[in-house]
């Protein structure tokens, strides 16, 4: 069959693995997709800690490969740098970076599905080079690994996050503003290093103070699950409102609000930022953020979508909703190129998360009451540790094409039975 359509997706991490394969599993041989990433492998983020409490490098066994996927479904991948959308001319521009040197190339689309995530902005925060920690690559996990296991000499361990700007735009859908990207990763380091505290003989939750640029830590978890949850936080440090991170240094953490906490290990997550280059394009909110409908579309220019921490809808940034996004995309585009007419629901934000709480436990949160819905489950024990990984395994053997059931059969299990 020719293959009528061109589709180029930019990125090809969670949200851009995943939803090429998608476009290929609805789509076929009708549509042309080329994807196109700086770097060749995947990065598991989610498990980097799990990996650091074992002593483990998280590069080891959190890049995986992922060009055999593609390859099999007949799409093209491109290692390069993306550099700019001309979206009036539905071209892209960009530099090959195997080597150094070569000259900028460019590639038209018939659809374009923006899936580049974020710069993720610790070069803001003074400071954090020389004594900030955190946890959301494998460079930084096991630039921590090495401190816990070979520096760290029991002092005071401060984890929270800098103040997101989340984008605006009048052509988003309404949804609440979050002070902080996704306190996911606070909460469940919290957790977690209080188990390898205690087995480390180092110490326990006072060790630990969490804090946060907004009025209550993990706000998008609704007001249900705070009140099971900061109870189980009672022991810890807490410190809210604090606006935001002003700078690092050897002893602690100033922040915005003019308050300072004295630390050994400053383990921050920065202001998720978008590219540099998206900031001036078209089709994007005040931060430079995609703008797009539940359908994930952009209304000013149809045939661009976005998926994942890219999208402005995405907050929290978080892979889970990347993945419903991603399944939308494929159905959409697929309706259009194959003139189907199957049902396709719009995205229905909400948090689903899985975390590690140490000692083989975990914790598994499902819940809509921040956006105005009324599921708010919270639930923990072995099976959301048992989900967690199992997700990783999936995702590593099917590359990135977690299947239909998979995502339901995690929820009913997360939502019905925890042991
Ligand atoms: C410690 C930690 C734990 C987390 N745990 C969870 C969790 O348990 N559950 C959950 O749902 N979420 C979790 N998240 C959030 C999750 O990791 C992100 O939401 C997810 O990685 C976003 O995927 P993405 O594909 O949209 O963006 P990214 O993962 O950032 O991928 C973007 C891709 O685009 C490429 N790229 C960027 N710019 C360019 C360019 N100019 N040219 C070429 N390529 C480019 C990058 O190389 C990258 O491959 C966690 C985050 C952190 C930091």
């Amino acid at each position: 069959m020719k293959k009528s359509k061109k589709i180029v997706v930019l990125g090809c991490n969670f949200a851009g693995l995943t939803v090429s394969r998608f476009l290929h599993q609805e789509i076929g041989d009708a549509a042309e997709i080329t994807i196109i990433d700086r770097k060749n492998y995947i990065n598991f983020i989610p498990n980097i800690p799990i990996e650091v409490f074992n002593n483990h490098n998280p590069a080891d066994s959190l890049e995986f490969q992922f060009q055999k996927f593609l390859k099999r479904d007949g799409s093209e991948f491109i290692q390069g740098e993306v550099e700019h959308i001309d979206a009036d001319n539905k071209k892209v521009l960009f530099t090959p970076n195997e080597r150094t040197g070569a000259a900028q190339e460019t590639i038209s689309y018939d659809y374009l599905v923006v899936a580049l995530g974020c710069k993720l902005a610790y070069d803001k925060i003074e400071g954090f080079a020389e004594f900030g920690h955190t946890f959301s690559d494998t460079f930084y996990g096991n630039e921590v690994r090495k401190y816990l296991h070979n520096e760290y000499k029991g002092g005071h361990i401060a984890i929270g996050s800098d103040r997101f700007i989340q984008g605006q735009s009048p052509k988003l859908p309404k949804i609440p503003v979050a002070l902080a990207a996704c306190e996911g990763p606070p909460i469940e380091l919290a957790f977690s290093l209080v188990d390898w505290l205690k087995k480390h003989k180092k110490g326990n939750a006072k060790n630990i103070t969490l804090f946060t640029p907004g009025e209550v830590i993990a706000e998008d978890a609704g007001e249900t699950i705070l009140k099971q949850l900061l109870p189980m936080l009672a022991e810890y440090g807490y410190r809210k409102d604090t606006v935001g991170i002003k700078r690092i240094y050897k002893d602690g953490i100033d922040f915005k609000d003019g308050s300072s906490l004295e630390a050994e290990m400053k383990i921050v997550f920065p202001n998720w930022e978008a590219h540099d280059f998206m900031k001036d394009l078209p089709f994007v909110d005040d931060q430079g953020f995609v703008v797009t409908d539940f359908f994930m579309r952009n209304p000013d220019f149809p045939e661009i979508f976005a998926v994942g921490d890219a999208a402005s809808v995405t907050v929290p940034k978080s892979a889970s909703l990347g993945h419903m996004e991603c399944e939308i995309v494929a159905k959409v585009l697929a309706n259009e190129i194959l003139e189907r007419t199957e049902k396709v629901d719009p995205l229905h934000p909400a948090v689903l998360c899985f975390g590690d709480m140490g000692n083989h436990k975990g914790f598994y949160m499902h819940t809509d009451e921040w956006w105005g819905g009324e599921t708010c489950i919270l639930k923990m024990g072995y099976t959301p540790y048992i989900l967690k990984m199992g997700f990783k395994t999936m995702y590593q053997t099917l590359g990135g094409k977690v299947p239909s059931w998979g995502m339901p059969l995690s929820e009913f299990v997360g939502d019905h039975t925890i042991i």
